[in-house]
């Protein structure tokens, strides 16, 4: 049902960009009182910060009171993506229109939370005005993104999600890693080898651009003879022109995939359309 007490239904794209908005206003506060440490940002909002084994998830906010890092985390720019993700779960919990707006939404209310936590931890992280600057003079390439990583100091996460967010085609982000196969479901997948341990390459981030239909889910398995397995078997870049975006579901739509080795994973940008040059009028309305 549209148009209800809180006016018309907001789009993907147009929640999007009431966190961006948001985020960018608590970074200018943040960069106004020189608060750039973890401890002195949970501060300024009142909350606590810890450090937990937390299993496979990366951190979580608890009771809007505090942020929780899982401990078993070793990577820093991992460590602050998650920091920031919990900290755009703040500001959505803690601003009532803002959730009025992402519940009057249809599907799935906490995927969309996540996804938009996502976006905040990237723009908190990497401002999205750099990225347009540097895909204006590069072109739209996955190989980008290294430079971003260490000039930010983020990770190839934060940089990858801002990158197609900033793309006007449609198409899709994926951070693979190698990850050892439940015995159960070896014999689906590769053919069965006794006491040799069993790797596939799986989804561990996924994003899109605002005009893709689908999401990719945490955990999809790369099939062997995907362009983004020659890219992390070879330790290189690979453009394939006739790939496809893997779902779970086993659908496979076609991209040109653009997927790079780097820091032991791969990130693929997969282009469903021709890229689409940007210029500097279009630069504005983003
Ligand atoms: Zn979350």
């Amino acid at each position: 049902m549209k148009g209800r007490q809180f006016g018309r239904i907001k789009s993907d794209k147009e929640l999007e960009a009431l966190i961006r908005n948001k985020v960018i206003a608590e970074r200018r506060k943040l960069k106004e009182k020189d608060l750039v440490t973890k401890s002195s940002i949970v501060e300024h909002y009142g909350l606590e910060l810890d450090f937990c084994p937390l299993g496979v998830r990366d951190g979580m906010l608890v009771d809007n009171k505090k942020i929780v890092l899982n401990s078993l985390l070793r990577q820093e720019e991992r460590l602050n993506f998650t920091f920031y993700h919990e900290l755009t779960h703040y500001f959505i919990n803690s601003d009532d229109e803002l959730l009025s707006n992402i519940h009057e939404c249809s599907g799935n209310i906490d995927e969309t939370i996540e996804k938009l936590c996502n976006c905040g931890a990237a723009e908190l992280l990497l401002p999205n005005e750099e990225i347009l600057n540097a895909i204006t003079e590069h072109g739209f390439t996955v190989t980008l993104l290294p430079s971003f990583c260490g000039e930010y100091s983020v990770s190839s996460i934060a940089a990858g999600i801002q990158m197609v967010r900033c793309a006007l085609h449609n198409c899709y982000l994926v951070i693979a890693n190698l990850v050892s196969i439940e015995s159960d479901s070896i014999q689906m997948s590769f053919e069965r080898q006794e006491n040799v341990p069993q790797f596939q390459l799986s989804v561990t981030y996924s994003a899109s651009s605002s005009n893709a239909k689908y999401r990719i889910t945490r955990t999809t398995p790369i099939p062997q003879t995907h362009a983004i397995w020659k890219a992390y078997a070879e330790q290189t870049h690979v453009i394939e022109e006739k790939s496809y975006v893997p779902f779970r579901s086993g659908k496979k739509l076609p991209a040109k995939c653009d997927a790079l080795y780097f820091r032991g994973q791969v990130i693929a940008i997969l282009n469903v359309d021709n890229i689409i040059v940007l210029n500097p009028n279009q630069l504005r309305l983003l």
